[in-house]
């Protein structure tokens, strides 16, 4: 009896184990995002990472040292080992911290080549709002439209989503349901257009054919203010029409 209840629970968990297997094999792949607010224009600063504890950080606008010391903690304590850093597009509240996150962790800067001026223009652009700060200066890697940068395994797609900044782009998680985009899309509103490069057509031509084309439950992480969803914009947003 005792040898044959060993051999039903050797049975049950050879099952459980298998199942369990399969389950975890089967789970997609997802990444988790946490969001950091940083600077006084209160600037969204994601992390996105994976069960292999991969990460990549977007535009990190960490600005004052005790704003990189709070990025730097979250990575530590999660164990995580940034591999990737993004710029959805280059105003100055966006790569704040790009130089700091290079160097902490000997990542090149990613962003699209039409955010060129953009980006040679931040620090001038922080004397002028009295945040001055040293620009990235490491080697730039241009990407493009309608490709992929990876995670580890996970995988996000480049959007072109120019119009609030002439080389926006969104990182777009489709497995995971989520988009990270930056300035173009906010909860009830859009980037400003009145910024050099900026245009309001382009901005709304992004909104239409890039975003709203995504799945309703898509989540959007915009760079500033709290998350939304397609569904949601597409409903209630006044100044995008479908
Ligand atoms: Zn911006």
């Amino acid at each position: 009896m005792k040898y044959l209840c060993l051999k039903i629970n050797s049975i049950i968990n050879f099952v459980i184990g298998k199942s369990l297997a399969q389950l975890k094999y089967k789970k997609p792949i997802m990444l988790r995002v946490k969001v950091l607010t940083f600077n006084p224009v209160q600037e969204n600063t994601y992390v996105l990472y994976n069960e292999e504890r991969q990460c990549c950080i977007v535009d990190p606008g960490c600005y004052f040292e005790n704003e990189k010391e709070e990025l730097t903690k979250f990575i530590m304590e999660e164990g995580l080992q940034p591999t990737l850093l993004l710029n959805t597009h280059c105003h100055l509240d966006h790569v704040f911290g790009n130089k700091y996150v290079s160097e902490k962790w000997g990542l090149s800067l990613h962003f699209h080549e039409k955010e060129k001026p953009v980006f040679d223009f931040a620090p001038q652009s922080g004397e002028m709002w009295q945040m001055p700060f040293e620009n990235y200066n490491g080697p730039i890697i241009y990407i493009k439209e309608n490709t992929t940068v990876n995670v580890g395994k996970d995988e996000l797609e480049i959007l072109f989503t120019p119009g609030h900044s002439p080389g926006s782009i969104s990182f777009y998680h489709k497995e995971g349901g989520f988009v990270i985009g930056g300035d173009v899309l906010f909860y009830g509103s859009v980037g400003r257009t009145d910024l050099p490069g900026s245009d309001a057509q382009t901005l709304v031509r992004s909104i239409q054919t890039q975003l709203f084309t995504l799945p309703n439950d898509t989540i959007v992480y915009s760079g500033h203010g709290p998350t939304t969803t397609i569904e949601f914009e597409k409903a209630n947003n006044p100044f995008v029409k479908l």
